[in-house]
């Protein structure tokens, strides 16, 4: 990096731009149109918080940190005019290979493309019943999701926004029970199987035999990198992603997968379409590619060094609180969803007097600031994935720090 001293001098060469530096600061090209303007710490100036991202991906904490090829086809994008839906379709092709789907398109996030779904089931491609979401009474359109008890918790709002009624099931034999004529979709959460009694393969079994359309939402679930076409495979009608979890595509993206002919209708409620369920979920070309981009990268990138890292990361972090008496760690992989190595933090709280959500507060306001997840009575809980790397050495000396602390 330039020293401010080299700065000033190279910037005042530029007599446009000269007058505009106001404090020591990197110079960026803004874009390949090459506008130059000088670095801006937008945060800082509005005074909001940034920090190290120890907890995971969550919506809250603004997801991911876009990967170096999303941002690049994020800024691309923004510089040129396409037609959005031939850019869906052209992305979509692509898309729809990598993830060894029949058809694809980007919606605005796992939960849009779970609208997005229900509404291509609904109407098929009638124009008219398009326009008639989320009123379905009357109309032809079917009226009822199913999904089981344990799985509702909700996520299921996205199909109830087509009008939809959701109903619940717990076994096998209340789900053939609840299959009716006005059933329009079985939906499966995929990171709730263990909870519930009816496995994905049971549940798609269940859909072909009644010819009901099967949707599983896998929002957090890559890695591994199969479940990107493992339920595509297994013969789900639509798969649903998040883009900005693991992905690291943009936050606002997300993946609809599925048969061709559910893509084609669901992108009927799609934007630039109006009069439509979908109209308010509009993403525009930066999403669009960015996502591609992202996914390509995800692909095609080696996982096994991220993975690598991740658990080295892990392991600095451990070895520095271990010296704590009273402390106890537990490193595991959750079985789906957020399926990285993750450390668990509890302790003695009459050795370590402190509790989870005061340790958390304490991460939070310290310089730089930290979030973890978890904080209950006398735990947190860390993942490395979303930091960058380097950044465990800060967490793990400030987490021992105040760890220690307490104890004292
Ligand atoms: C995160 C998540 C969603 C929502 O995904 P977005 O991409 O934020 O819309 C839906 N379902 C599950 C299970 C999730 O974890």
């Amino acid at each position: 990096m330039l020293n401010r001293r080299e700065l000033i001098k190279r910037l005042s060469a530029l007599p446009l731009v000269g007058g505009l530096l106001g404090s020591s600061a990197p110079l960026t090209w803004a874009s390949s149109t090459k506008t130059l303007l000088p670095y801006r710490d937008y945060f800082a100036e509005l005074g909001v918080r940034t920090f190290i991202n120890a907890a995971g991906t969550y919506t809250a904490m603004t997801g991911s940190l876009l990967r170096e090829e999303t941002k690049a086809a994020y800024n691309y994008a923004s510089e040129h005019y396409v037609m959005l839906d031939e850019l869906q379709d052209k992305v979509g092709e692509r898309i729809a290979q990598l993830a060894k789907s029949e058809a694809a398109t980007v919606t605005s996030g796992a939960f849009s493309a779970m609208t997005f779904g229900m509404a291509g089931v609904l109407t098929g491609m009638d124009p008219k019943k398009v326009t008639q979401i989320p009123h379905l009474e009357g109309t032809g359109m079917k009226t009822e999701a199913i999904i089981q008890k344990a799985h509702n918790i909700g996520y299921a709002h996205a199909v109830r926004n087509c009008g939809v009624k959701v109903i619940e099931v717990e076994s096998k034999a209340e789900l053939e029970k609840a299959i009716n004529k006005n059933t329009a979709l079985m939906l499966f959460i995929n990171a709730y199987e263990p909870d519930g009694q009816i496995n994905a393969a049971e549940w798609l079994e269940v859909g072909k035999k009644h010819k009901i359309p099967c949707m599983n939402d896998c929002a957090a679930d890559v890695p591994p990198i199969e479940n990107l076409w493992k339920f595509n495979e297994m013969g789900y009608d639509l798969v649903c992603f998040s883009g900005g979890k693991g992905l690291r595509g943009p936050q606002s993206a997300g993946l609809l997968l599925g048969k061709k002919e559910l893509i084609a209708a669901a992108r009927l409620s799609a934007p630039p379409r109006g009069d439509t369920v979908g109209r308010g979920m509009k993403v525009n070309k930066e999403e669009v590619l960015g996502m591609w981009a992202a996914l390509d990268a995800f692909v095609h990138g080696d996982l096994d060094k991220d993975w690598k890292l991740w658990e080295e990361q892990i392991a600095h972090i451990a070895e520095a609180v271990k010296p704590v008496k009273g402390v106890e760690i537990k490193i595991h992989v959750p079985p789906i969803a957020n399926h990285v190595p993750t450390l668990d933090l509890s302790w003695d709280t009459k050795k370590v007097r402190i509790s989870g959500n005061e340790l958390k507060a304490i991460l939070r306001s310290g310089h730089p600031s930290i979030e973890v997840a978890g904080g209950g009575e006398n735990s947190i809980s860390i993942t490395t994935w979303m930091m960058r790397p380097g950044q465990e050495r800060i967490v793990a000396s400030r987490l021992h720090e105040a760890l220690a602390q307490a104890t004292a």
